[in-house]
């Protein structure tokens, strides 16, 4: 501890200014960054598999850091989301997605990730209603993952979020099911547009019964409650043949194609076009 002048001690001063500094650091760092458009989106496939057709994309979020190059989601969200950050960023991914969708072919959707602090936000049902409205995508293109961290809150304001979502047209995916405390309990509060098992049981699957078991109930589940169940993480034909074969619906995966910049989809696009 020491005197801050005024006569009184304050412990642990030197850390919390650290912290902070940090904190204000990064802070204005992304500020520079989203300003700079040091930040975009990549998009992976996502396959039907009975048709074996892509039938959207998932957006996920990449800075182009000037000095440390390509940094992954990973490493830079879970910092965001201590600050206020996510919400803007949030915000520009859900306007971003709009717009480079709305130029793809109309049976194809765009899949957002939503931090759970950005849906705890006040604006977000806002947020998402005018980036439908300026970028012209039809509401039904649009699907929100969320986590079922989201839902750990089971209260009125969350299952209400969800409905004036569901009202905006939009739909709603649950991510990485299977790896919350009660998965099953938030299917009942609230019905779900898609399930999307985790990739941790998807790879595991071919090692451990337990794995496969998951996946199988997992599809029929969804499919005794009329929800598509997407398969995530699938990078073999092995895999692919097992996930099939337990029923899931659709996949994704490094199988049928990593992340990748916009520009990379162009030709993939233009060829879905004219199927
Ligand atoms: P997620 O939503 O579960 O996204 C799937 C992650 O798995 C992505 O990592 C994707 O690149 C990776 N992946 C896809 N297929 C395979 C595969 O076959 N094998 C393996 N090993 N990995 C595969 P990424 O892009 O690094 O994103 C990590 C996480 O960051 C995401 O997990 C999501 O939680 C978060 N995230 C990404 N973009 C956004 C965003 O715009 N907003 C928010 N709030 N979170 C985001
Ligand atoms: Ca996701
Ligand atoms: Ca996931
Ligand atoms: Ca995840």
């Amino acid at each position: 501890a020491k005197a801050d002048g005024r006569g009184t001690f304050r412990f642990f001063e030197p850390d919390m200014d650290a912290q902070l500094q940090a904190r204000r650091a990064l802070e204005v760092n992304l500020r520079k960054a989203m300003g700079a458009g040091e930040f975009e989106l990549f998009y992976q496939p996502q396959i039907n598999i009975g048709a074996n057709e892509i039938g959207g994309y998932e957006a996920l979020l990449r800075w182009h850091h000037p000095e440390r190059g390509l940094v992954p989601p990973g490493e830079f969200i879970p910092v965001i989301e201590n600050t206020g950050l996510i919400v803007p960023l949030g915000d520009w991914v859900i306007e971003q997605a709009c717009r480079e969708a709305a130029g793809w072919p109309r049976n194809i959707h765009v899949a957002v990730n939503l931090s759970p602090v950005q849906f705890r936000s006040r604006g977000l049902v806002q947020s998402v209603s005018r980036a439908l409205a300026e970028s012209g995508l039809a509401p039904e293109r649009l699907e929100l993952e969320i986590t079922e961290s989201v839902l750990l809150q089971d209260n009125e304001m969350t299952v209400s979020t969800l409905h004036q979502l569901r009202r905006l047209g939009v739909r709603i995916a649950m991510d990485d099911f299977g790896t919350g405390y009660s998965s099953l309990s938030y299917l009942r509060s609230f019905p779900f547009d898609k399930i999307k098992i985790d990739q941790s049981f998807v790879r595991e699957m071919s090692q451990r019964a337990d794995c496969l078991a998951i996946v199988q109930s997992v599809a029929n589940l969804g499919r005794s409650l009329g929800m598509p169940t997407v398969a995530e993480g699938v990078e073999t034909e092995d895999q692919l043949r097992q996930i099939q074969a337990a029923g899931c619906t659709d996949a994704q995966g490094y199988y049928f194609g990593r992340p990748k910049p916009p520009q990379e989809l162009v030709h993939t696009l233009a060829a879905l076009k004219h199927t």
